[in-house]
């Protein structure tokens, strides 16, 4: 599998620059649906479009077992500094996190598996929109799809990779449990009554109140969350007043909170609650409300074990290595929470040059592309095949 992958490496590298070349932000990937559509069409693969608003799915094959395997089409708002001949056309858009490189990955497979003289069961690709940002009522691309469909029928395994900036081409780094944490947003305000600066006395001063709720924010972690359960709290966007002698009438408040466990999930809610609370007994008000994003993103065991062994046995022991901790949120967990799913890093890093993710100077090194691909595509085989794990 991985030597017929490898005679793809011009093709693929092909499709992955003509998309980073035309990158589209999420909920906006019309050419980029319309060509993997076409490209879908003429492997034979039936097709469903404007699943998810612009996702794309397209089968192989027919009835149970069905395996899903997803790639991400969209970019990001950042504008590219890199010059090359396939550098971003579209200004103040770039395909900077590898999401070009999973979708010419996935039309890899669907070439691969097309050529199979034939499989049991079926293959569904899951072209998604948004893995990157929400629409305006808070949803992301996964659950958008799964909204229309694409999870129905009895999916038995669910697959995606993500390239990695970090991990050299040729490896892949795999684990069961939890390989991203859920992320919610929260949106506050904390409201007091503006005045002089002179007079603080006669306000009720918002700022102030707002230093006593980030230090209960910042105890929630250290002090009310078990200390096994890995789960964070930021604050990344303060705003108030603009004028050195005026109080404010509110201050607003931005954070993101991650988790792995749906328990931690609840308790850090209601304690981010409680901290705000903070406001209210010092004499002030405040609105909160929290945004529900991604859910864990879970790695399955039998589904992991299954990719990490047809990794051995295509790219060696050597190479097919545990993952590191993190808490980056990814809404493929949306997929691996309705089937048993697994998602692997896959090395993609460029030698000697720091290309990281969400960076202007961001690139893969292409010839993961065929590595990618075949794991995938073998992967799949074997579930079919074997008729389950
Ligand atoms: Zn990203
Ligand atoms: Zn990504």
């Amino acid at each position: 599998m991985l030597n017929r992958a490898m005679e793809l490496q011009e093709k693929l590298q092909g499709y992955r620059r003509d998309f980073h070349k035309h990158p589209e932000l999420g909920f906006q990937e019309y050419r980029t649906s319309a060509k993997v559509s076409e490209l879908l069409a003429s492997l034979g693969c039936r097709v469903r479009q404007n699943v998810g608003k612009t996702g794309v799915v397209g089968e192989l094959g027919q009835g149970l077992p069905i395996v899903a395997i997803r790639a991400d089409m969209d970019a990001l708002p950042l504008q590219e500094d890199n010059q090359t001949n396939y550098s971003s056309q579209n200004p103040g858009v770039m395909h900077a996190c590898g999401h070009d490189a999973h979708t010419a990955i996935l039309l890899g497979v669907a070439e691969l598996l097309s050529k199979e003289v034939s499989f049991p069961g079926t293959v569904r690709f899951l072209f998604q929109p948004a893995e990157e940002v929400a629409d305006e009522e808070g949803v992301s691309g996964a659950p958008r799809m799964i909204q229309d469909g694409a999870m129905e029928g009895g999916v038995g395994l669910v697959l995606a990779l993500h390239v990695s900036a970090h991990v050299p081409v040729g490896q892949i780094h795999i684990g069961a449990g939890p390989s991203s944490g859920g992320v919610d947003s929260f949106r506050a305000s904390i409201i007091g009554m503006g005045g002089h600066g002179a007079r603080p006395h006669e306000t009720v001063d918002p700022i102030y109140l707002s230093a006593h709720v980030i230090l209960a924010l910042n105890g929630i972690i250290s002090r009310k969350v078990n200390p096994f359960d890995a789960a964070v709290i930021s604050i990344g966007s303060i705003h108030a007043g603009n004028a050195e002698n005026i109080i404010p009438n509110k201050v607003d408040i931005f954070g993101t909170l991650r988790y792995t466990k749906h328990s931690v999930q609840e308790k850090i809610h209601s304690e981010i609650t409680k901290a705000f609370d903070v406001a209210k007994a010092l004499g002030g008000d405040y609105q909160l409300k929290f945004e529900i994003g991604s859910p864990p993103m879970i790695n399955d065991e039998n589904a992991a074990s299954l990719i990490k062994q047809t990794a051995i046995d295509m790219i060696g022991t050597e190479n097919v290595n545990l993952p590191p901790n993190g808490l980056g949120a990814e809404d493929f967990g949306s997929f691996s929470e309705l089937a048993p799913g697994a998602m692997f890093s896959l090395g993609s890093k460029v030698d000697g040059d720091e290309r990281e993710h969400h960076n202007s100077r961001f690139d893969v090194d292409e010839r993961c592309l065929p590595y990618g691909a075949a794991i995938l595509a073998e992967t799949t085989l074997r579930f079919l095949r074997n008729g389950g794990f």
